[in-house]
């Protein structure tokens, strides 16, 4: 595997792409933006002009774009039109389970193989190479895919066949959602209730109520590991990316009929919160709207 094409090289993708030259890749490089190739160039990769050109010779291509029609288009348009049969083709993005789907049957039937494999952790897990992929695939391609991915990941997971890796995501990030909203609730009913914050944090810990967003990832500055609420919620995983996901949990799960109750109210807490004008900050700001203290996060 030595010629990878990398499709969208924004936030995500620029770290990602830079990370498969530091891996000793041939990397093609291309974005709508010019700014973003120019970047991608300075970290060692070579600018393409087009998605065709990209894709030209390319062992694997690889999308790291914003949502499903991007995917979708990018795909039928150009991807399915000029990367050779042999390369192996997959999307990055965090995309609806349907788009992903459609865009893996479109390819096979174009004689492709084909993954979705969206990931966890931000920029900075893009930036070191240290990114969890969670990969929708038939189980063959399997180890061609993970040995693709590899410069850019800490651990590369196949979920099931075509669409799994991005329910895996949806799935994970809804549990999040409410893991996180739930761990807030219990901290500012603990205020209210005179417990101090650090003990409150000691206890539950310790409690049935331990949970991740607790301990490793605690909403209160100053409160257990040094997390997003030590800078102010900067940085992080934005309100706005996991109100994106929640979205396409609530999506999938009314196209499934599954029932997610408390999926959709923590849609509805992290829509208002982004309506509100906290769509930047990290999503355990969350805790300061239930506190009732949004002014905390001007200063
Ligand atoms: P971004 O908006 O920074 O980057 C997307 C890039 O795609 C942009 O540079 C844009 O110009 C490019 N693009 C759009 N249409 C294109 C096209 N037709 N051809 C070529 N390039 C095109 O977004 P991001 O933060 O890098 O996120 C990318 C994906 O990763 C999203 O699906 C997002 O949900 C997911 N994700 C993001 C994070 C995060 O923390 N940012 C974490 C996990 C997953």
């Amino acid at each position: 595997m030595t010629r990878i094409a990398f499709i969208g090289l924004g936030n995500m993708g620029g770290g990602m792409a830079a990370r498969q030259v530091v891996g000793g890749r041939e990397v093609m490089a291309f974005d709508l933006a010019e700014a973003a190739v120019k970047r991608a160039v300075k970290a060692g990769a070579t600018g393409a002009s087009s998605v065709a050109k990209a894709v030209d010779g390319a062992d694997a291509v690889i999308t790291m774009l914003p949502a499903g029609p991007h995917v979708r288009k990018v795909y039928d348009e150009h991807i399915l039109r000029h990367a050779p049969k042999t390369a192996l083709l997959i999307d990055c993005s965090t995309i609806d389970v349907e788009s992903a789907r459609a865009v893996a049957k479109q390819a096979r039937e174009e004689g492709y193989r084909f993954a979705d494999a969206p990931v966890s952790g931000g920029t900075a897990a893009a930036d070191a190479g240290t990114l969890a992929f969670m990969v929708g695939c038939e189980e063959k391609d399997f180890a061609d895919i993970e040995e693709a991915l590899k410069p850019m990941a800490r651990v590369v997971i196949r979920a099931g066949d075509h669409g799994a890796g991005q329910a895996a995501k949806i799935c994970n990030n809804m549990l999040l959602a409410i893991s996180m909203i739930g761990t807030c609730e219990a901290f500012a009913l603990a205020e209210r209730l005179g417990l101090a914050p650090d003990r409150f944090f000691d206890i539950a810990s310790k409690s049935s109520g331990q949970n991740w967003s607790l301990t490793t990832y605690s909403p209160w500055p100053g409160v257990g590991p040094v997390t997003a609420a030590d800078r102010n919620y900067e940085g992080g995983f934005a309100t706005a990316m996991m109100l994106k996901d929640l979205k396409l949990a609530q999506e999938a799960a009314g196209k499934s009929g599954a029932s997610t109750p408390l999926g959709a109210q923590a849609e509805a807490i992290y829509a208002l919160f982004d309506r509100l004008g906290y769509a930047g900050k990290d999503f355990s700001a969350v805790l300061q709207l239930l506190r009732g203290d949004l002014a905390s996060l001007k200063s």
